[in-house]
């Protein structure tokens, strides 16, 4: 057997004659050939036996009684499952013309009865081999078609010489046209696309023609329908034999779909999704743009950072999805509120940027402002709350204040923080010693994260003198910076900083471990009731496992916390009754006191006072400091110390500079001083001397 008909299932043919030596004869031959056959002896017999079995091949005798081979064919083929098996006519000597009626009636091919039967079989492989690459290519293309269809894929040919252009049924589909509706012209097809993209297809064509330039592009098109698609097309040449292009051959790709997506992609890496303003990254490549044509219009360009005030504590205390809507609020203010053209980001949490082109005048860009701070001091309606949501903004000019975008960044989020600092709900414009102020604010914080681990921190003490004894009862821990290059910095110049950043909570720690370590040393001195004063700032006293960690640093020291005094300030104890209260009450359960510090100089509420578990207070300075000059401020110091005797409370007055205050703080039955009277705060060799001198 023949590699053609190898893996043809041993193909089953079907005989139809009359005559049975013929059927005998061809059963004979076709079996020696490795065939199964079923024989018929009329066509009326065919058509029954086709009902039971199912051929690869049917072998017909043309001339038969009653139905002859041609109308037996045709009765084949009106049937479905019949309409491709290959039917090979026998024909005897019956010329021409009933060769061609059985090629009408769906014949595949005819044989010469009077030929060698060898040939038969030949030709029945033949025919079977024919039939098998029919119908793969048909089942081929059947999946081409379904391929293309579902990658929304087409084809163009268009042919060099007559200009016509054709679309596959793919492609037509594609573009919405129906049957016979496509005229075959390039013309029609740049009609669809989009009018500022049909230059770029029209010069792809061009350049596939002249230089057979292979192509791929991409282009927007209305189809015939009215909707807008992105096509993608390759094209190529096809050339003749002798190289001569003689048509393009190209594909038209739907990929609206991908478009989309890639649009949403690029819209979600540079937009803001929960405000859809532009994001950081955009807002500078657009500032970019925006100061290049600033400087070639020679006008000003505004730069400004927005802050929200407050807004930290409305997500906190409303919840996130409140946090949410009132971003999305502002955001809305601020788009509603500048011109076409302004850039306004989110460039992060509740920090908004806008850069405004084309600025005339300083008055032009004030009335810009105010108009958006009149809108952001309102209050915003969201889900049932009014919500008050002031904010803090700083503005600089290019090219009047920097010319680099980061100087100019750096200068708007200055003055912004400069608007913050006076006390929010306000604009600041940059200016130049702001700069230095925050170039040395940033040095400084630098400096001061390396402070701790290259010991340039210090505590000087400052002693607390009790009225009736005149003993050294006390001392106050006050911390120094040793700066390489600024000298001896009071607290006053970077407690703020390390608030900030959290670096109080590992000083705040060092501060303790150092000053018990001192105290231990002085109470083996002799100096055994000695008693330690140590601030604490509002962080590190709402911080929830400071008593703990204190205790462990105290056991570990043996330090008795009876001896230890910690200071809050007013505003603090005020300002979160409910977690100050809570503080208070840990550090009392740890065996510390508590002394609220600054006492006068905040608002304090009696209400709150009373409610308050302290030990003492401490009189601010400035009470003190008038007290003979002042006759309300003595009053005020009388004030204080009726008032915190009548809950029972210490008093200390800070700050007692002269004999005059000594007097009268004496005569008015303050339990302790403190000031430059006795001693300012030293370091802790002179403070041995000190209590050494006076105890
Ligand atoms: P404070 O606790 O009220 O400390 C008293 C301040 O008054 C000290 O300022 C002290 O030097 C100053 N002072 C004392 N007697 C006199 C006087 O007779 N005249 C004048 N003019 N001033 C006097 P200092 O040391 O600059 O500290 C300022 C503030 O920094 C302290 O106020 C305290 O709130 C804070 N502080 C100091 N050390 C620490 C610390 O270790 N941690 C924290 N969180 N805050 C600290
Ligand atoms: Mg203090
Ligand atoms: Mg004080």
């Amino acid at each position: 057997m023949n590699g053609a008909v190898v893996d043809i299932q041993t193909p089953l043919i079907l005989v139809v004659d009359d005559e049975q030596d013929t059927r005998i004869l061809l059963r004979k031959e076709l079996e020696s050939c490795g065939f199964l056959v079923e024989e018929a002896n009329s066509g009326i017999a065919a058509l029954e036996r086709l009902r039971g079995i199912q051929p690869d091949l049917i072998l017909m005798d043309v001339m038969m009684p009653k139905m002859d081979g041609i109308a037996t064919c045709q009765a084949i083929r009106e049937q479905p499952a019949y309409q491709d098996i290959p039917i090979l006519v026998l024909t005897g000597m019956d010329g021409i013309d009933y060769i061609r009626r059985a090629f009408d009636a769906g014949a595949t091919d005819f044989i010469n009865k009077t030929n060698n039967l060898g040939i038969v079989s030949q030709r029945i492989r033949y025919a079977l081999r024919n039939h098998k690459q029919k119908d793969s290519i048909f089942s081929n293309r059947s999946q081409l078609e379904l391929a293309q269809r579902v990658a929304k894929l087409g084809y163009w040919k268009m042919d060099i010489q007559s200009l016509r252009f054709t679309l596959s049924d793919q492609a037509r589909a594609l573009l919405g046209y129906g049957p016979n509706q496509f005229d075959g012209t390039l013309k029609s097809y740049l009609s669809l696309v989009h009018i500022n993209d049909q230059e770029k297809v029209r010069s792809a064509i061009d350049c596939a023609i002249w230089q057979a330039d292979p192509f791929e592009i991409d282009y927007r098109i209305l189809d015939v329908r009215g909707n807008k698609r992105y096509i993608h097309t390759r094209g190529d040449v096809i050339a003749d034999v002798s190289s001569r292009a003689v048509s393009i051959l190209g594909t038209v790709q739907d990929i609206t779909e991908l478009k989309k997506a890639e649009s949403t992609f690029e819209h979600m890496a540079l937009y803001d999704g929960l405000t859809d303003l532009c994001n950081r990254h955009l807002f500078l490549n657009r500032l970019d743009h925006a100061m290049a044509s600033a400087q070639r219009e020679e006008k000003l360009l505004a730069v400004c950072f927005i802050d929200l005030d407050g807004f930290k504590k409305i997500n906190d205390n409303l919840g996130h999805a409140i946090g949410d809507e009132l971003l999305k609020s502002v955001a809305k203010h601020l788009k509603n509120n500048v011109r076409k053209g302004d850039i306004v980001a989110r460039l992060s949490g509740d920090e908004f940027a806008m850069a405004l082109e084309s600025i005339n005048t300083v008055d032009e860009l004030e009335k810009i402002i105010g108009k958006i701070r009149d809108k952001l001091s309102r209050p915003h309606r969201i889900r049932g709350h009014e919500i008050l949501s002031p904010a803090s903004i700083g503005v600089t000019m290019y090219p009047l204040d920097s010319s680099t975008k980061p100087d100019l960044l750096k200068n708007a989020d200055a003055a912004m923080y400069r608007a913050k600092q006076l006390g929010g709900d306000q604009y600041c414009f940059y200016t130049h010693d702001m700069r230095d102020r925050t170039q040395r604010r940033l040095e400084l914080e630098h400096h001061l994260r390396h402070a701790l681990a290259k010991s340039e921190l210090r505590i000087y003490y400052q002693p607390q003198v009790d009225v009736k004894s005149g003993k050294i009862v006390g001392v106050e821990a006050l911390l120094r910076w040793q700066h390489p290059d600024y000298g001896l910095l009071p607290p006053v110049k970077f407690i703020h900083i390390a608030e900030e950043t959290g670096l109080i909570f590992p000083i705040g720690l060092w501060v303790m471990e150092t000053a018990f370590r001192q105290m231990r040393q002085w109470h083996s001195q002799g100096f055994k009731q000695l008693r330690l004063a140590v601030n604490l700032s509002a962080r590190q006293f709402l911080q929830r496992d400071l008593p703990l960690s204190l205790r462990k640093i105290m056991d570990s020291l043996h330090f008795d916390p009876q001896f230890l005094s910690v200071e809050i300030t007013e505003s603090v104890a005020m300002n979160n009754i409910e977690g100050a209260t809570r503080a208070v009450e840990q550090f009392k359960a740890l065996g510390a006191q508590v002394s609220i510090d600054d006492f006068g100089a905040g608002h304090s509420s009696m209400n709150h006072l009373q409610r308050l578990p302290v030990d003492s207070l401490n009189i601010d300075r400035s009470f003190i400091m008038n007290i003979a000059g002042r006759e309300k401020d003595g009053a005020t110091a009388k004030a204080i110390i009726g008032l915190a005797h009548g809950l029972g409370l210490r008093v200390i007055a800070e700050g007692v500079e002269t004999l005059t205050q000594v007097e009268f703080l004496k005569n008015q039955q303050c339990d302790e001083l403190q000031g430059h009277h006795f001693s300012p705060p030293v370091p802790a060799e002179q403070m041995t001397q000190f209590l050494a001198t006076y105890q």
